[in-house]
């Protein structure tokens, strides 16, 4: 599977490969800086779903052997690209700077406790997932932490979850563990490791420094190397482990 769509990807890599036979890519080498980015369109797959191959089938999966303990899963959101993140950051970065006065290196702190600066979300690569239980009847925001916790909608779903999405290739990326840094908890956050891997390894090989200050993004003037180092460190690999 993982073989067919890198062929289909990189043409001209195949065709390197078969004036050089004997030349072999290590695994990274297939993601592109625009692909890593959301810059540029992937094959997604499923509606109300937005995957990649195989982490739609994984998901597929999931959801059959979910769907006979009683737990419907159902993507909130996955694949997000560069200019939806681009958007998010912009309309929060105008409320808090505009609507509620706070200083742009305020407003920063405040939107990276939850949301990416775009080019760095893990909903670029069409790995990710935030899922819930469509079964229960819930009201106001779905992605709220206590409803995912004991006497919740979704603490059915959590429990369900923790025992057996890792069967399936999917690991929460945001966890509970209090030394964590960066992103708050979200319980409902989950990627599917066989793909995500990979491509955050691909990833830690760009220049991610360069390449946001490339971007246009609004407030960027506010990120300073010290900046970019501790947004690297913490919201981009303070994840949980079994994602690195
Ligand atoms: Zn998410």
């Amino acid at each position: 599977m993982h073989r067919r769509s890198f062929i289909k990807k990189s043409s001209y890599t195949g065709l390197a490969m078969s004036i050089l036979p004997g030349l072999s890519l290590s695994k990274e080498s297939q993601y592109s800086v625009l692909e890593l980015m959301g810059k540029t369109s992937i094959d997604l797959f499923g509606t109300e779903i937005n995957l990649r191959k195989e982490a739609h089938d994984a998901f597929l999966d999931m959801k059959k052997a979910a769907y006979s303990d009683g737990v419907d899963l159902k993507i909130v959101s996955s694949y997000r690209n560069f200019h939806r993140q681009d958007a998010i950051w912009e309309g929060k970065y105008l409320q808090f700077t505009e609507q509620e006065g706070m200083s742009p290196p305020a407003a920063i702190e405040n939107i990276i406790q939850y949301s990416t600066i775009p080019g760095t979300s893990r909903h670029h690569w069409g790995t990710d997932a935030d899922i819930i239980d469509g079964y229960p009847r819930t009201t106001g925001d779905v992605l709220e932490v206590e409803k995912f916790e004991e006497g919740g909608p979704f603490a059915y779903f959590k429990k369900w979850m923790d025992e057996n999405a890792t069967k399936f290739g999917f690991y929460l990326v945001y966890t509970e563990n209090p030394k964590r840094k960066g992103f708050k908890y979200e319980p409902w956050h989950y990627s599917y490791a066989p793909l995500s891997v990979p491509m955050l390894t691909s990833f830690r090989r760009k220049n991610i420094f360069k390449l946001l200050l490339e971007e246009d993004i609004i407030g960027k003037e506010n990120f300073s190397s010290g900046f970019l180092k501790d947004y690297i460190q913490n919201n981009i690999l303070s994840i949980n482990p079994e994602l690195l």
